[in-house]
């Protein structure tokens, strides 16, 4: 399923690579978690955009029904669980219809993302690893990193290295 503003997307961005992850394999990623979301979600399926944006962030505005991924996080990802993860946890936002952020979305989307993930074919222990290199700072909308990761380390039985 081809939708217009992802095709807009691809068309500005066509071929583009950031990092090791392309848009393509992006769109694709959220295609197959797509399958695994709530019918509702499926029946309204978010808007998937590319910002050209160095910041490395991805973020989902409900109220638009739209879910923005910069190329700055794709610039920062390592691999394609990173993505993975990412993307199902901006899902998780979309099918809790979660309206701006906190810690407990945050840990919600979290556990959503990492599910979507697994559910997609995707290692949620290399995906969660996404954490691990971000900045680890607390603030009033998003829990620390560390604590984000162990949590979801700790559910998916993920052994350290
Ligand atoms: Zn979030």
């Amino acid at each position: 399923m081809i939708r217009k503003l992802i095709a807009i997307a691809l068309f500005l961005t066509a071929f583009a690579t950031y990092g090791s992850v392309s848009v393509k394999a992006l769109k694709q990623v959220y295609d197959r978690e797509l399958q695994h979301t709530t019918l509702l979600t499926q029946l309204f399926p978010a808007d998937l955009y590319v910002d050209n944006d160095p910041e490395i962030n991805a973020f989902t505005i409900n109220m638009f029904n739209e879910i923005i991924v910069n190329t700055g996080l794709l610039d920062n990802a390592r691999n394609i669980h990173e993505v993975a993860f990412v993307v199902g946890h901006e899902l998780g936002h979309k099918e809790f219809y979660h309206m701006g952020s906190n810690h407990r979305f945050e840990y919600q989307a979290d556990q959503r993302g990492a599910y979507l993930a697994n559910a997609s074919g995707y290692d949620v222990c290399k995906g969660i690893k996404w954490f691990k290199g971000l900045p680890n700072i607390e603030s009033n909308t998003h829990p620390l990193a560390s604590d984000r990761y162990r949590r979801l380390a700790k559910i998916w039985s993920c052994k350290e290295d």
